[in-house]
């Protein structure tokens, strides 16, 4: 295959190769663009006449026709200016041919600058090596991101004088290096293109800090708990409870708790991110996405046009933290069904279609009542039972059975405020994690699994279940009653719960875990009656006798 000069477009979820054409005839000076170019590359006609003139290099006389191949995609999204100049000046034999095939990804200003693409640079340079094509030329600005692709060689090069030297002489020129992997905030700089008008800067900020501790939180036992449960096994968690028992708080803190990414996950994530503004790093901190409960479905699901990834595949691999459930809208709450389910987000629009990553681990909160007070033993409830009624119907009975976890908060007592901290203490239930995390890859050989949300019903049977876990769940699914996608709910929340005491069976004790941290179904909470945790309203359920027999025998 002979050398060709290269542009990028990006289409859907990824970026394909296009190879410009030039072809020079005689007769009335004008430019031709065939090839389905959008208006920013047809404008290139007008930069670079100018662009050109400024580095000594003449815009040739007569009629020039650009090919953009191939002809049916549409070209949009990524500057083809570099790569238009390129091959023309090739063709007028102002610049010397290509050795071998390389990727041209720049605008050009009318000083003939090179100006780094708004997005994508990451997505075209792994395209790039998809058509063996191992260089990438582009702006300095973006040279770091195009490097990423590993086996690319990018460089960072100023402008068309720069461009003419490498051309002629490439072994001057030294790739730029990749650097370590970055904190997925490194991401969020104010340069980037805002994607979604709904999506406050200060609600989608990254939340893991150093300073976020899990200490802060006094109290809530059954909550932490449940939270060291969510992050051992990625279980989706909803924190429910009056104003001020610290559920935001809680969630806040939870991307402390959770490991690095996986390089596999990180260059998902970073390809995604490419989508919507420049990527500096691979990122290496699991993402924490907090939109604001005005957020469209579009922008948390993704779509638009050109499509683009909303704020759930943002948070792949992370946390997508939904404070305030019920205050979102339906569209939002009933689309996040399907990706929750499936792990990744399928978009249609016309002729453009996408597939965009989305294993995240869902975290909300949500008051019991539109006043807040429903379930609080000392403040009323001011709502009629018609709007406890209404604001309870809008969680969904099946978006709320894809909770694993469900935790009803208490108010804090005045002393347990007073005390230092409650246990476990952040340096002790980081340490349970990383033995839970150990354990969990050391079983993955012989279960078939690690993290046990993402196990099926058969798997977690023949990784161990104790014959009363198995009795007790069966039982359970009659008086609560469960659906299937509980009762395997139910399985996976107990397989954790067993993974971090590191035990391969599943005990009696972590199924009864496991059920208490299950939502009643709609229609069975009452307003007069509020669980002030689960746990609580399972213990009253049970006798209190020994953990090994089946403990609902007698209900
Ligand atoms: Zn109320």
């Amino acid at each position: 295959m002979t050398a060709a000069v290269f542009g990028a477009t990006l289409f859907g979820d990824s970026a394909h190769l296009v190879r410009v054409e030039t072809r020079m005839g005689r007769g009335l000076s004008r430019v031709i663009m065939v090839g389905m170019p959008d208006a920013a590359t047809r404008e290139a006609r007008e930069r670079l006449p100018a662009a050109l003139a400024r580095h000594d290099f003449s815009f040739p006389k007569g009629k020039v026709l650009f090919n953009l191949v191939p002809a049916q995609l549409p070209k949009r999204g990524l500057p083809l200016d570099l790569a238009l100049a390129v091959s023309l000046l090739i063709q007028d034999r102002q610049l010397p041919k290509l050795k071998s095939s390389i990727l041209f990804l720049a605008e050009l200003d009318l000083q003939g600058r090179l100006r780094p693409p708004a997005r994508g640079t990451l997505l075209a340079s792994l395209a790039a090596l998809e058509e063996q094509c191992s260089t990438v030329i582009t702006a300095p600005e973006s040279a770091q991101e195009a490097a990423i692709a590993p086996g690319i060689q990018a460089y960072g090069l100023v402008d068309l004088q720069e461009v003419k030297e490498f051309l002629r002489q490439a072994s001057a020129f030294q790739p730029v290096q990749v650097a370590g992997p970055a904190d997925l905030s490194g991401i969020q700089n104010p340069g980037r293109v805002a994607h979604s008008g709904n999506t406050t800067a200060a609600s989608a900020t990254h939340a893991q800090s150093p300073e976020l501790r899990l200490d802060d939180l006094r109290g809530q036992s059954v909550a932490r708990e449940a939270a060291a449960i969510a992050v051992a096994g990625r279980h989706s968690l909803l924190l429910q409870g009056p104003p001020g028992t610290g559920k935001s708080m809680l969630a806040r803190r939870l991307p402390g708790l959770l490991p690095s990414l996986e390089q596999s996950v990180a260059l998902q994530l970073a390809k995604v991110e490419a989508l919507l503004g420049p990527v500096p790093a691979i990122p290496s901190m699991a993402p924490f996405r907090a939109p604001h409960t005005s957020v469209s479905a579009q922008a948390l699901l993704g779509g638009g046009m050109p499509l683009r990834p909303g704020e759930i595949a943002r948070a792949h691999g992370g946390i997508l933290f939904l404070d305030e459930l019920p205050e979102f809208t339906r569209p939002v709450l009933e689309g996040m069904r399907q990706p929750l389910e499936e792990k990744e987000v399928r978009l249609q629009r016309a002729r453009e279609w996408a597939t965009y990553p989305a294993d995240v681990m869902l975290v909300a909160t949500s008051n019991p009542c539109a006043c807040g007070f429903v379930t609080h033993p000392k403040i009323p409830c001011r709502c009629t039972p018609n709007r406890l009624q209404t604001y309870r119907n809008r969680i969904s009975g099946p978006l709320q059975d894809r909770f694993d976890l469900f935790v009803e908060m208490g108010p804090v007592g005045a002393e347990e405020l007073q005390q230092d901290s409650t246990p476990p203490h952040d340096e002790d239930l980081h340490l349970q994690l990383e033995q839970t995390r150990a354990f969990q890859q050391e079983q993955q050989r012989q279960r078939g699994f690690a993290l046990a949300s993402m196990a099926e019903v058969d798997a977690i049977h023949s990784a161990g279940l104790e014959a009363a876990a198995a009795t007790l769940l069966r039982q359970a699914a009659t008086v609560i009653p469960l659906s299937g996608r509980g009762m395997l709910r139910c399985l996976r929340v107990a397989r954790t719960a067993a993974d971090l005491d590191c035990c391969p069976q599943i005990r009696a004790s972590d199924m009864r875990k496991a059920l208490s941290f299950r939502p009643l179904p709609v229609g069975q909470e009452t307003a007069t009656a509020p669980r002030h945790s689960p746990g609580q309203a399972w213990s009253r359920r049970k006798p209190a006798s020994a953990a090994q027999s089946p403990p609902l025998a007698g209900d």
